[in-house]
């Protein structure tokens, strides 16, 4: 049985180790995230920098491959419009994530990446940066329609206006709003549903059986950080698998979990899952 997890990090607390006891739990497939620039010592005054970044990642997750199926998501996260903007300007902060985006897509043309992070940030800021904020998620939207991949987001908490003016954006690019999922999703299967927008479910309680009750248009996610300052942080390594294997006991078949890790997932991303 294939499990997916839709968002994982690895950094510097278990790192690969992670990814044994998410196997030894049952997962099969991982789609591995990268982090924000400063997790890499990276201080970017250029978007071409982040390819030390991506670099570093895209090595991490030919690493991974040796234990499971993992694909990379190269992210530009929506909170170095603060961490950039102290340093560069705001309006500098946000050339400098735009660039950084070509940057993934140019990876993912490569076929080294199979999608973008990015999204707009989850804590208050003001008019100017959220403004600025949505033109790079606009941008991202623009890049993944051209090279073809979809992109994970991260934003404030779900509302349903919140997901459809983000629909709306990615229709102005052009871009299929299923390819656009959003990350640390509620169990709203059906708000999701109804605007277009893909939940990535954080398995959080009993988020995946809520989930599981509404339909099987969703992926599930850890966003385990893997951050020795914080190591359970958000959910371990092996969540996902165990929450999937619990909607058996709730009655639910294989084709149902074949739906959610692997139907999905090569659906939004346009990978071969099942091929691995
Ligand atoms: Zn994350």
């Amino acid at each position: 049985m294939i499990i997916t997890d839709d968002h994982m990090h690895i950094y510097n607390h278990l790192r690969l180790k992670a990814l044994e006891e998410f196997k030894k739990a049952g997962g099969t497939h991982v789609l591995l995230v990268s982090l924000l620039s400063k997790h890499y010592d990276v201080r970017p005054e250029t978007g071409k920098e982040f390819k030390r970044v991506f670099d570093c990642h895209i090595n991490t997750v030919e690493k991974a491959n040796k234990i499971v199926r993992a694909y990379a998501v190269l992210a530009v996260h929506p909170a170095e419009i603060t961490i950039l903007g102290g340093r560069l300007g705001f309006r500098r902060a946000a050339e400098v994530m735009m660039e950084a985006i070509d940057l993934a897509g140019e990876y993912v043309e490569e076929g080294k990446a199979i999608a973008i992070k990015s999204g707009r940030p989850h804590y208050k800021v003001d008019g100017k940066i959220w403004q600025l904020s949505n033109e790079v998620m606009q941008h991202a939207f623009e890049i993944a329609k051209d090279v073809g991949c979809a992109v994970q987001l991260h934003t404030e908490s779900y509302t349903r206006d919140g997901i459809e003016e983000i629909a709306r954006m990615a229709d102005k690019a052009g871009l299929k709003r299923e390819r656009v999922v959003k990350h640390f999703s509620p169990p709203r299967v059906k708000d999701f549903e109804e605007v277009g927008i893909f939940p990535s479910v954080i398995a959080m309680g009993d988020n995946v059986l809520k989930a599981a009750k509404q339909g099987a248009r969703f992926t599930v996610e850890t966003d385990y950080i893997d951050d020795a300052k914080r190591p359970g942080a958000v959910l371990g390594p092996k969540t996902v698998p165990r929450k999937v294997k619990e909607l058996l006991k709730h009655g639910f078949n294989e084709d149902f979990i074949h739906k959610i890790c692997v139907e999905n997932i090569e659906r939004i991303y346009g990978v071969d899952v099942s091929g691995f």
